[in-house]
């Protein structure tokens, strides 16, 4: 049994790299943490060896009598993580990730060709939630299901529930999904059950973003009044890469076996118990007073960064936040969100260009995303933030000047007109 060191150099190289670049960075992808030590422990662990399939007690292998036990706790863990009883609330913690868990959901609640209405990419959703273009059927929600995206409105930026109730009257969905990847604020789910119960529908909340703030009380519950809940485990949860999905234990629907056997074996084969093992220990840290501090501290410092620029001038999809992240609209300064993200990758600060509404090319997005869970993971404080924000108006002060150095809009005049810009130095320098 060797080491990775000795028994691959090159990989556990790049592991290196890619540690130093983590750690040496600021990282503000709104979708990524950096998860304990504890985590990775049980994720790197001999439990990657079993074959599993089944459900804790009915297995189709021999040999679990410990990861029947592992995939027990976890599901008790996510339960209380969450402050549900195990009389009205069930869960199942096998899925692979986010996207596998949202296609699992669909696949317990719908038949082919349903309908199901979900919050449109360009106004912060998922994917996952029916994403589809004019042209185009993108995602397996829109290809094997009937979408009809709803949107924010274009002036504010929230979502905008009355022209969802209106087109839920003429498309009379099975399925409304709230939650989102790229949305500010806070969901009305008193309002979109109401919209549901008008057509029968289920509703689904995948708070794959935000659930370690409603596990900490610091967002609204959607566990009051959905039927099903989806999340990813490692964004702000800050656990390993894999997804959840709850279900109401309603009777009369089923929901159990159906998004049980939705998971496997619709859609999945053995279970990941390494990455359960790893999502129990994150569950056990997500209910201490200690995770509820972090998630009220991701919050007050995605405030303050938002605050910070908007006192610089800038504008701010919705005009700020309610959660953990912000959605920076790059286009009064005349600036597409790859040109900043460019310039943020070479003076080590990671965030990720975002479509914002009125974009009119979904390939050169409008503005910027910029997260806060991983940063303050890092003990970083509201303070640290005002720093931050203050890297990030150097940034596009830069990239507002190379720009008119390039004398066109084309990125690879951008990248090139980059070269021996002073300020980039000095700033990566000081980042
Ligand atoms: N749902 C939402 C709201 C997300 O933001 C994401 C990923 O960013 C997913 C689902 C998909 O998760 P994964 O990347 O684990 O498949």
């Amino acid at each position: 049994n060797t080491s990775l060191q000795e028994d691959d150099k090159e990989i556990y190289d790049l592991i290196q790299k890619e540690k130093y670049r983590q750690f040496s960075g600021l990282e503000l992808i709104a979708s990524e943490n950096f998860t304990s030590l504890a985590v990775m422990e049980a994720n790197g662990s001999p439990l990657t060896n079993k074959y599993s399939e089944g459900l804790p007690g009915a297995r189709y292998y021999g040999g679990n009598e410990y990861i029947d036990q592992v995939e027990n706790l976890c599901r008790k863990r996510a339960l209380q993580a969450f402050r549900l009883s195990s009389e009205e609330w069930g869960v199942n913690v096998q899925p692979y990730s986010g996207s596998t868990a949202n296609f699992c959901a669909l696949t317990a609640l719908l038949q082919p060709r349903d309908r199901l209405m979900g919050l449109d990419l360009p106004s912060g959703g998922h994917l996952t939630h029916g994403w589809q273009t004019s042209k185009k059927r993108i995602s397996s929600s829109s290809i094997y299901f009937e979408s009809m995206p709803y949107q924010s409105n274009p002036e504010t930026g929230y979502i905008d529930y009355d022209k969802l109730e209106e087109n839920a009257n003429l498309f009379r969905p099975k399925l409304i999904i709230c939650g989102a990847s790229a949305y500010p604020r806070d969901f009305d789910y008193p309002r979109l059950r109401k919209i549901a119960d008008q057509h029968g529908a289920y509703l689904l909340a995948d708070i794959a973003h935000i659930s370690g703030l409603v596990a900490a009380r610091e967002a609204n519950n959607p566990f009051e009044l959905c039927d099903v809940v989806t999340t990813t485990t490692h964004k702000t949860l800050r656990g390993p890469r894999a997804g959840l999905i709850f279900f109401r234990k309603k009777k009369e629907s089923d929901l159990e076996n159906r998004v049980n056997n939705a998971v496997f074996p619709s859609n999945q084969g053995g279970p990941h118990n390494n990455t359960i093992a790893a999502i129990a220990v994150a569950l056990k840290q997500v209910a201490t007073p200690e995770f509820v501090n972090y998630a009220k501290q991701v919050r007050a410092n995605a405030k303050a960064l938002g605050e910070a620029l908007l006192n610089y001038g800038y504008k701010l999809v919705t005009g700020g936040t309610d959660n953990h992240l912000i959605l920076w609209d790059l286009k009064p300064l005349k600036l597409t969100g790859s040109k900043v993200e460019k310039i943020c990758d070479m003076v080590n600060i990671t965030l990720n260009k975002n479509s914002v509404l009125g974009d009119v090319n979904m390939v050169s997005p409008g503005g910027v995303r910029i997260g806060t869970p991983a940063l303050t993971s890092r003990s970083f404080k509201e303070d640290d933030f005002v720093k931050v924000a203050e890297y990030l108006h150097r940034v596009v002060q830069i990239a507002i000047k190379v720009q008119e150095k390039a004398g066109s809009k084309m990125m690879k005049d951008f990248v090139v007109a980059c070269q021996d810009v002073e300020e980039i130095s000095a700033l990566k320098k000081e980042v």
